[in-house]
């Protein structure tokens, strides 16, 4: 709203302006966040469904902050990838997912793969190779163990690049999912070119997709394409049985939802899955 302050002068109150104030207040809080330990990993379980095990997880930053509160993810990313913090953060993520993950490859834990969210900026930057390289080799870690999962959205920004990019991590032998699959708008002739091997539908067709005889539909189109390109296919945000059900039905091969389990903390994980031979 432009307002005359009864100076003839032009003043702007809008919500848009405190939340640009609040945004900087955030990105000023990164650098000493990260150096005070206050993000931490939660990691949200991936269910087999031909296995009907848990075999991998994805990890999830999480942000208390003693000024911010707890700032959602989906708030703080958006935010770090405009600043540039993305980069250091990103760094740090995947230290921590690797750290623990060979603790788990050590304890013979279920979990044998970690997937890291991987945003546009980082991806597309030339530094991502090397800094998965340095951070495989510092945790002696197999890259079998690491995936990376980047959305639709960050490969059609720059397509001929990220081909570059996936290519060869996947020489090192990282794999790679495509996220929230089905809310970008990339071709099949796309699709078809890039060397990934999980394709992750979106929560959005996942939601009705045991009312709803559309979104049923769709999502069975998606399962077949997976097949077609030889994919593994995983569904997201499953919190129901009745969705469980529809997918299996449909060949889907993972899910992952609150129904499996929320994203935890490593050790509440611990307590409740643990180690590969007592399962
Ligand atoms: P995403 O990668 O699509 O992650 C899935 C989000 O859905 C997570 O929210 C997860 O907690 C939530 N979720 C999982 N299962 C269910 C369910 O059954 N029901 C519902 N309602 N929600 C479910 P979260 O952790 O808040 O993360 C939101 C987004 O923030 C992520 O979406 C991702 O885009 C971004 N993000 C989170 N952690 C990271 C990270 O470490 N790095 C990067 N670059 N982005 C991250
Ligand atoms: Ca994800
Ligand atoms: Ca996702
Ligand atoms: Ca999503």
């Amino acid at each position: 709203h432009v307002k005359n302050n009864g100076k003839n002068e032009l003043v702007v109150y809008n919500s848009n302006f405190h939340n640009q104030d609040k945004e900087r207040h955030i990105a000023m809080s990164f650098q000493s966040a990260l150096e005070n330990g206050e993000f931490y990993l939660c990691y949200q379980p991936k269910f087999n469904l031909h296995t009907g095990k848990i075999d991998s997880a994805e990890a999830l930053i999480r942000w208390e902050s003693p000024v911010h509160g707890f700032v959602s993810p989906a708030k703080f990313i958006p935010i770090a990838e405009k600043n540039g913090f993305i980069f250091d953060l990103t760094k740090w993520i995947l230290n921590e997912a690797c750290r623990q993950m060979k603790i788990w490859q050590h304890d013979h834990h279920l979990i044998e793969r970690i997937a890291v969210n991987i945003s546009a900026p980082m991806f597309l930057s030339d530094r991502l190779i090397e800094i998965v390289k340095y951070t495989l080799q510092a945790h002696d870690l197999n890259p079998r163990h690491l995936e990376l999962e980047i959305t639709e959205t960050s490969i059609m920004q720059q397509f001929d690049n990220a081909l570059n990019v996936i290519d060869a991590l996947k020489k090192e032998g990282v794999s790679i999912s495509l996220d929230d699959f089905g809310t970008g708008v990339s071709s099949l002739t796309y699709l078809k070119m890039l060397p990934i091997h999980i394709l992750k539908i979106d929560k959005s067709f996942i939601d009705d997709v045991h009312t709803s005889y559309e979104d049923k539909a769709l999502v069975e189109m998606i399962i077949q394409l997976a097949k077609l390109f030889d994919l593994t296919v995983i569904a997201e945000g499953v919190e129901k049985v009745e969705q469980l059900n529809v997918l299996k039905e449909l060949g889907c091969d993972y899910i992952q939802g609150y129904f499996i389990s929320r994203p935890e903390r490593a050790e509440v994980l611990n307590a409740h899955y643990g180690r590969r031979e007592y399962k």
